[in-house]
């Protein structure tokens, strides 16, 4: 029975749901020192963010009112990352961790530790998934595309690497790591890579654009050797 891994971010629930969820609570923060409502604060970050970027919200918000700190632009950083997210998982994600329930699910994820294990808990993916590898906890030099974490996923579930599919979004680092290994995978097509072209090494096995398309066929025959190295 092949191993499925996913990645986190933009494969099964859009990353910028959480982004937009964090201004949210540091509105809520900010609104009582400004004397702003917490809507117009948040409704201002998100409109920043879709045009700038995200890398000075806060400093324009505080700059805008004549409150700049570099505390309270801590303080922000602090609210955001901890903050209780609010989180949906993308409705073809639901239907594919339903799908395969009865099958070893895993999640590979980078990013800070700690706000990558509240959005595991804020998606409800805890008891769905057999574990969240959160790839930071291991030492930074062990984030993708090192292949620390999948070879964990090997030892505990006792197989070979052509056995686990990786199902992931950035073809940077998701991929190019572990199939030299012989692990398979799968791009999916969304978030702020799905336009970018790969060179093989760093290109997928298989390219979906929706989860809906890993069907059991789906994953069996990507599990299966080509004939020329079974024989
Ligand atoms: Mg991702």
């Amino acid at each position: 029975m092949p191993v499925l891994v996913f990645d986190l971010d933009d494969t099964l629930y859009p990353e910028l749901s959480y982004v937009h969820s964090g201004f949210r609570a540091v509105a809520e923060f900010l609104s009582p020192l400004l004397g702003v409502p917490a809507e117009a604060l948040a409704a201002g970050m998100i409109a920043e963010e879709a045009t700038m970027g995200r890398g000075e919200v806060f400093d324009n918000v505080l700059h805008q009112h004549g409150r700049w700190s570099k505390a309270l632009v801590g303080a922000c950083l602090r609210t955001y990352r901890h903050h209780i997210p609010a989180l949906a998982l993308y409705p073809d994600a639901e239907r594919c961790l339903t799908r395969f329930s009865s099958q070893p699910l895993y999640i590979v994820t980078d990013g800070h530790k700690e706000v990558q294990a509240r959005k595991v808990t804020g998606l409800g993916l805890a008891g769905r998934v057999r574990h969240a590898y959160l790839t930071n906890r291991y030492g930074r030099h062990r984030a993708k595309p090192d292949p620390h974490v999948f070879d964990l996923i090997c030892r505990r579930e006792h197989v070979a690497p052509g056995e686990v599919i990786y199902v992931g979004d950035n073809p940077r680092k998701d991929f190019v790591g572990i199939k030299p290994l012989g692990f398979r995978t799968v791009r999916i097509m969304r978030g702020n890579y799905a336009h970018l072209e790969a060179d093989e090494a760093h290109e997928a096995h298989r390219r979906i654009h929706s989860l809906d398309e890993l069907t059991e066929d789906f994953v069996t025959s990507l599990c299966t050797p080509p004939r020329e190295l079974a024989a």
